[in-house]
């Protein structure tokens, strides 16, 4: 029996490894330290990243059907510890029951799907002369970099498609939310061959250390768009593959056919998820003039009867946020707003007591070029953005460096899949959001990312196409 409530190890080469240094973990909700865990050494990231290389042969060599049986096996280990890991999700990153369900319940069924992926021998031509057929390698160790929002789920988008594509892998959680993924380390060090599967713990600074380091092929990243310029740079030396899935600033159309009351609920949701610590989080909601009063008035009630609090309480919707910088940096946005003289609808006060609480908060008709409009807030603050043309909503859809994903609400389908065409994002949604699936591919344009995750181009990211051509001889 693993329990996960306490002594937090990293695991390399399937076996448990404390640091000479360690730091703490806060909850949230109440600003208080609740576990320690190691800050690894350099020379522990080599160990790990060894015992990567030492296990690539035999782990690569096994029948795919092997490696995805492990990979369904760690879907299996944590649901039948889902109970902990909903309770310890919540306790480390603060989001509510509701969302700590989707998001362990997310990982089980992820682990399972990817689990039934393979990328067999394309064969592009097989005639009596000549065959050509397209192999996909695994390419050796995957250095596995996430974020805090989704701490679990965002870890096994990485680690399923890696293990099934036959690499071995070292994940660094985030030094905010390291606990699901260290205690997931060491539940899978009973199931998986050594070395296969390691998990290190520290700062920014091991992340650095893991994209300067030559024993690994590719860093597979979800995090800021920042952080993911200085991978790509870090990387150069030995020409690393990437996948960086970074931050985005999603604009949502609203049309005017809609019906307003009915449409409230689903964008609160669409913009206030994770209490907006979400990449794909509607930021910029472009209402057109006709709807946009009564819009207004119907997401401001819908807003107000959303619960935030401790997400271990019963009854809560939305959790903090869940570290002390993104907390500061929310409330800069929010007193610039204000201080700008802008209109607050709902929200922009700070409450009392501990707690890195941001209530909803929605802000009318902001220029397009305040703050709150052009940056990434990653915290519950929602410009409302009125619109007449649809030509100048997609100009300022568009008028981001960020392109990770949009969406669009309008009863006219088609005439919505025409603008959708003219989007610069990465996915876009019509009547509906936030549909991600293993079997769904998912990235940026522009400064929100490169590479795909998910579906078999995400699998096929953590390969190497190797061409085969063979002129066939007379026998
Ligand atoms: P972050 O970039 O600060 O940190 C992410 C991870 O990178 C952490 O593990 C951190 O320790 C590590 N890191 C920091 N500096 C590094 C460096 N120079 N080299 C290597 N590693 C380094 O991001 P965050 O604040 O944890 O997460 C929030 C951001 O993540 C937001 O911008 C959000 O939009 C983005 N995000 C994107 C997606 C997506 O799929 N596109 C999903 C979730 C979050």
């Amino acid at each position: 029996m693993v329990d996960l409530f306490s002594r937090y190890e990293m695991t390399i080469d399937g076996r448990p490894a404390t640091a000479a240094h360690s730091f703490e973990v806060f909850n949230p909700a109440t600003e208080e330290a609740f576990a320690q865990v190691p800050d690894a050494s350099s020379a522990q990231l080599d160990e790990a990243i060894a015992a990567a290389r030492r296990a690539f042969p035999a782990w690569s060599a096994l029948p795919i059907e092997q490696r995805q049986k492990y990979v369904a096996m760690i879907g299996d280990v944590i649901e039948a510890n889902a109970e902990d890991f909903k309770r310890l999700l919540t306790m480390e990153q603060g989001k509510a029951r509701s969302g700590a369900d989707w998001e362990i319940d997310g990982s089980v069924y992820w682990c399972r799907a990817i689990a039934e992926q393979s990328l067999p021998v394309h064969v592009l031509e097989d005639g009596p002369d000549h065959r050509v057929e397209v192999h996909r390698e695994p390419l050796g160790v995957v250095g596995g970099i996430t974020p805090w929002n989704f701490p679990l789920l965002l870890a096994v988008w990485k680690i399923a498609p890696a293990l099934v594509a036959g690499n071995t892998i070292v994940i660094k959680p985030s030094p905010f939310t390291p606990l699901c993924t260290l205690k997931l380390g060491e539940l899978c060090r009973a199931l998986l061959p050594p070395g296969v599967f390691n998990v290190v713990c520290g700062g920014d600074d091991l992340g650095k250390w893991m994209t300067a380091h030559p024993g690994i092929a590719k860093i597979a990243f979800t995090g800021s768009t920042e952080t993911g310029r200085s991978i790509m740079a870090s990387a150069a030396s030995n020409l690393k593959r990437l996948t960086l899935e970074l931050g985005g600033n999603d604009p949502a159309i609203v049309m005017p056919d809609i019906e307003p009351k009915a449409l409230a609920r689903e964008l609160c949701w669409a913009a206030f998820q994770n209490s907006a610590q979400f990449c794909v989080a509607t930021k910029r909601l472009y209402i057109h003039d006709d709807v946009y009063d009564a819009l207004a008035a119907e997401i401001v009630d819908y807003a107000q009867t959303i619960k935030m609090g401790d997400g271990s309480q019963q009854g809560t919707d939305l959790g903090p946020i869940q570290n002390r910088p993104q907390y500061e940096k929310v409330w800069a946005l929010i007193d610039e707003a204000r201080a700008s003289g802008l209109r607050f609808l709902l929200g922009g006060e700070r409450p009392e007591g501990p707690g890195y609480f941001v209530p909803l908060t929605i802000i009318d008709n902001p220029p397009d070029d305040a703050p709150v409009v052009t940056e990434e807030a990653f915290g519950p603050v929602l410009p409302l953005l009125r619109f007449t043309e649809v030509e100048d909503v997609i100009r300022r859809a568009n008028s981001s460096h960020y392109g990770l994903a949009a969406t669009i609400w309008s009863r006219d389908t088609e005439r919505a899949h025409e603008i959708a065409r003219r989007l610069e994002t990465g996915t876009v949604w019509i009547n509906e959001t936030h549909v991600f699936s293993p079997t769904i591919p998912f990235g940026g344009h522009k400064q929100s990312g490169i590479g795909l995750e998910n579906a078999l181009e995400g699998l096929a990211e953590y390969t190497n196409s190797k061409t085969i051509t063979v002129r066939k001889l007379p026998t």
